[in-house]
């Protein structure tokens, strides 16, 4: 299956957001206070050339990704340590057209979380179905996303998800899954930490597993280190999430791809899985 990593603009975010300070109180804070950045990095969205449609997994942002955001209060602080850049033909619509693949083929929207940086692109799909996890629709939606920072006025006004519960039982080290596609092989699992109903998704493939982690782990060197973020609301969740990666990843190889590490879309190419890293430290 061709799975293509297409990347809206770049982002730098700050060293204490991709590194989360654990046994700081203000784990939470320092992100927004702290002035040393990382390289910029992708956003990647992916395109699956998948026999029953086009699957989209996140949408990435917009070219005014920039513009200044009043409300809620933090949010200039949230902006100042993201800083974005992208043009119009950077979206995922023209991005998609570049490969050859008609935005208004896709089947449907997969959203891992609903964060600025992941969702800016619906209007590009409105005919696909979109699907998120009910407990990130949950939070980001009304004046409580609005409050967590979630962008959610800026969405299609009749947006109306597809909200899943992860009912189709455990899938390896998962307790829950959901099968997306009729032939059993996009299947989602709950990935929260995050952000708190944080999904990610797995293709299942002759070898191997294709692990799409959104923003599960910043990287695959950051979920061997089981290393939380400066963002996710929970250290527990996140630890959590990490460990039952890599568990997954002991038992079947899995190739693992984030939304913001260049060097996922290589292991992606060459199908490279985590497994064999995870043998060299020693763990298996
Ligand atoms: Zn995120």
């Amino acid at each position: 299956m061709k799975i293509h990593p297409i990347s809206t603009g770049r982002v730098k975010i700050t060293k204490s957001w991709l590194i989360g300070q654990e046994d700081s109180p203000f784990r939470l804070l320092h992100p927004l206070t702290d002035r040393t950045f990382t390289d910029w990095l992708p956003i990647f969205c992916f395109v699956i050339e998948h026999p029953e449609g086009l699957i989209v997994v996140d949408t990435g942002i917009p070219a005014n990704a920039n513009d200044r955001i009043y409300f809620p209060p933090f949010m200039p602080l949230v902006q100042r340590a993201a800083p974005f850049d992208i043009t119009e033909q950077e979206e995922i619509g023209p991005k998609m057209r570049e490969l050859g693949l008609d935005p208004a083929d896709v089947r449907w929207v997969i959203q891992t979380h609903l964060h600025q940086d992941h969702e800016g692109g619906f209007h590009y799909f409105p005919q696909a179905e979109v699907i998120v996890s009910r407990t990130e629709w949950s939070a980001a939606t009304g004046l409580k996303g609005r409050m967590g920072g979630y962008l959610n006025y800026r969405w299609p006004k009749d947006l109306d998800p597809t909200l899943v519960d992860f009912e189709d039982g455990p899938f390896h080290s998962f307790d829950q899954s959901q099968t997306v596609t009729a032939a059993g092989d996009v299947i989602l699992v709950p990935t929260p930490g995050h952000s708190s109903g944080h999904l990610s998704v797995v293709i299942k493939e002759d070898k191997q597993l294709v692990f799409l982690a959104g923003d599960a782990a910043y990287s695959q060197e950051l979920l061997l280190a089981n290393q939380v973020d400066g963002v996710g609301p929970s250290v527990e969740d996140q630890r959590d999430t990490k460990q039952r990666i890599i568990e997954l990843a002991k038992t079947v190889p899995t190739v693992f791809v984030t939304s913001h590490e260049w060097a996922g879309a290589e292991r992606l190419k060459t199908r490279q899985p985590v497994h064999a890293e995870i043998a060299m430290q020693g763990q298996v």
